[in-house]
């Protein structure tokens, strides 16, 4: 079932970042729970990881456990209003299954190429739509024991969940999600719309994590970065993209040290100049 020592950067849409000790890929609830109580038994600390589109993992890897829940964890049906899914199912498909039941709210998701688990625990968003209010109800494994949490428990905010702040690792299996019954064009054309802007500002053509940094209050990112000068810097690989300051892409052989680097420097010159402190979206995992 565990696969040891297992590469991770194929893994991951940045695709830097050492090896897993222990990688497991479940496909049922169960494996789900076995993968958790095999970590809690040994003491081994466990991580959990989606599509990979919104993280830096380390040169040195994740220690312990690494759960991928993706591909082989992916289901979904509508009933009625609602529709539910394990979280190993793409925001982008859930998008057009939304569109082909008539059901609106997932428009903003079409273009964000994670999956559902990665969206509820990031509170992912996208032009004024989010994950967050969608939910009504989550279903998650934590010491392995299978648990049901409403919203109202999920101290959602931007780019933030309950499941960030737990001390025992949460591995969110499924969602429920509550949509609104809409005509199919309308729905479409909003589709249509949000990818379009999507292609024409975003740097899609390179690898990346998505916006590095969250937005600070009363600042945008890219225009932050631009002013300060830093479009297009340069360490190793690792370069502010020159059509979309908020994101750091990959141009050619990289490392993750090298994205680090880029991040900090970053940081500590928008700090100097502007007195705004970046915090990264992007989710930093595993060691040196
Ligand atoms: C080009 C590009 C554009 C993007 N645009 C957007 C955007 O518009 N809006 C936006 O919000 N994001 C955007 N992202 C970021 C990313 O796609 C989303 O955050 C996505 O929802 C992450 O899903 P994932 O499956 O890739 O999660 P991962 O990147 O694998 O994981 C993200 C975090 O979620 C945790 N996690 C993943 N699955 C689970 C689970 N089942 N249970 C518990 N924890 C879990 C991980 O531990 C990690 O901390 C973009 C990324 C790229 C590359």
């Amino acid at each position: 079932m565990f696969l040891k020592n297992y590469p991770l950067a194929n893994l991951t849409s940045l695709g830097v970042g050492g090896p897993a000790d222990f990688f497991v890929q479940p496909s049922s609830l169960e494996e789900v729970v076995r993968a958790q109580r095999f970590a809690l038994e040994k003491g081994y600390p466990l991580t959990v990881i989606g599509y990979g589109t919104n993280l830096l993992i380390k040169d040195g890897g994740i220690r312990g456990v690494v759960v991928q829940i993706a591909a082989p964890f992916a289901k979904a049906k509508v009933d009625g209003t609602a529709l539910i899914a394990t979280t190993g199912c793409l925001l982008s498909s859930l998008s057009k299954l939304a569109l082909h039941h008539g059901l609106s709210g997932l428009e903003f998701a079409v273009g964000i190429p994670g999956g559902l688990g990665g969206a509820a625990f990031m509170n992912a968003g996208a032009y004024g739509g989010e994950i967050g209010p969608l939910v009504r109800s989550v279903q998650l494994v934590q010491d392995g024991v299978v648990k049901n949490w409403p919203r109202s428990e999920l101290s959602f905010a931007y780019r933030h969940s309950r499941f960030q702040q737990e001390t025992s690792t949460p591995i969110v299996t499924e969602v429920e999600l509550e949509l609104v019954p809409q005509k199919r064009e309308a729905i479409l054309q909003k589709m249509n719309d949000l990818q379009h802007q999507r292609r024409s500002k975003q740097p899609l053509e390179y690898p990346s994590a998505g916006s590095t940094f969250k937005r600070p209050p009363d600042h945008y990112v890219g225009p932050l970065i631009e002013k300060a000068g830093l479009k297009g810097l340069r360490i190793g690989g690792a370069e502010v993209s020159t059509k979309h300051a908020g994101f750091i892409v990959k141009t050619g052989e990289a490392t993750a040290r090298d994205f680090l680097e880029l991040i900090a420097t970053i940081q500590s010159v928008i700090w100097e100049k502007f007195g705004v402190r970046l915090e990264p979206e992007i989710r930093i995992l595993g060691e040196d």
